[in-house]
C-alpha cells in the first residue's frame, strides 16, 4: 500500500521543507513546504493518491474513548441516499454536542481558519476534526459496515477539491445523492456556513 512520499515542491523544487499528511476528508495527500521563499506562510498543495494507496485510517484511542466509531454509525440510516460528508458531520453534532466540543478542542476545526471567517490567521496544517472525523467513517468502510465515495463538495465545504460521500449498505445508486447544501437547506441552515460551538 503506497504512503505519501516526499516529492518536491511544485513552487520552489526543493523537498527538504516538505511535510505531507493524508487527508481522510478529502482522500488526497496534502502537501506544504515550509522553505522561507514562500512567506510566512508555507505553501499548500494537494495530490489525488495512485490508486492503490491506503487512504483508511487505523481506529484511533482518542476517538474510541468519546465513542465515535458507534456514533457515527447511528449518522448515517438505513435507505439514506449518498451522503456528503458535511450531511455527517452535522447530524453527528448534534447527537453529540459535548464529544462534538471536545474534538473542536482538541483538533480544531477548518471554519476556524480567519480565510473563512474563524478566528484563527494562521492555524495549523494538521488534521483538523472532519479530517478526523473522515479518518473514523474510513475505519467504518474498511470493516465493511458502510460505503465511501469521493465526489464534488457543496456550500462551505467547497473550499475542498473534492470531498468524501458516505452510505449505507448495500450502496445506494451514484446518483442517489444528498449534497450538504441540499440538506442543510432542507434544515433550515445556511449552507455557505459552518457554526462552531
Ligand atoms: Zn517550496
Amino acid at each position: 500500500m503506497a504512503r505519501p512520499t516526499t516529492i518536491p515542491c511544485e513552487k520552489c523544487f526543493f523537498t527538504q521543507d516538505v511535510t505531507q499528511e493524508v487527508n481522510y476528508l478529502t482522500g488526497m495527500w496534502d502537501y506544504a513546504c515550509s522553505n522561507p521563499v514562500h512567506g510566512e506562510t508555507p505553501y499548500i498543495w494537494s495530490v489525488i493518491p495512485p490508486s492503490n494507496a491506503e487512504t483508511s485510517a487505523s481506529r484511533d484511542s482518542f476517538l474510541d474513548g468519546l465513542g465515535i466509531y458507534d456514533d457515527l454509525l447511528l449518522c448515517i440510516h438505513a435507505g439514506d441516499p449518498w451522503l456528503e460528508y458535511g450531511v455527517i458531520e452535522d447530524r453527528y453534532r448534534r447527537d453529540n454536542p459535548d464529544e462534538y466540543a471536545q474534538l473542536i478542542e482538541k483538533y480544531s476545526h477548518s471554519a476556524r481558519n480567519s480565510t473563512r471567517g474563524g478566528p484563527d490567521v494562521q492555524p495549523s496544517r494538521s488534521r483538523k476534526t472532519s479530517s478526523r472525523l473522515s479518518g473514523a467513517l474510513s475505519v467504518l468502510a474498511k470493516a465493511g459496515l458502510i460505503d465511501r465515495a469521493f465526489g464534488p463538495a457543496s456550500g462551505y465545504w467547497s473550499y475542498n477539491p473534492r470531498i468524501s460521500r458516505w452510505a449505507p449498505l448495500p450502496s445506494p445508486a451514484k446518483e442517489d445523492l444528498l449534497t450538504w447544501s441540499e440538506y442543510a437547506a432542507g434544515e433550515g441552515l445556511d449552507p455557505t456556513r459552518w457554526e462552531l460551538p
